[in-house]
């Protein structure tokens, strides 16, 4: 499974690195950016925690 954050929507808020910072990182313009690879299955839970997080539904976990 991977996980995609819509630069469009991501406000910057850094919800999702703190929740995942396994899967999610700040870039330097300030919005989140995901792992290009798959999720690690042990952090599976907490990346669709961080997904459920955000303020305005930026990230998409294909499952
Ligand atoms: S939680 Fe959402 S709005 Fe906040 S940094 Fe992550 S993707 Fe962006």
């Amino acid at each position: 499974m991977k996980a995609y954050v819509d630069d469009d929507l991501c406000i910057g808020c850094g919800t999702c690195p703190e929740v995942c910072p396994d899967v999610f990182h700040m870039t330097d313009e300030g919005i989140a950016h995901a792992i290009d690879g798959d999720i690690p299955e042990d952090v599976l839970g907490i990346a669709k925690q961080a997904r459920d997080s955000c303020p305005v539904e930026a990230i998409d976990i294909d499952d």
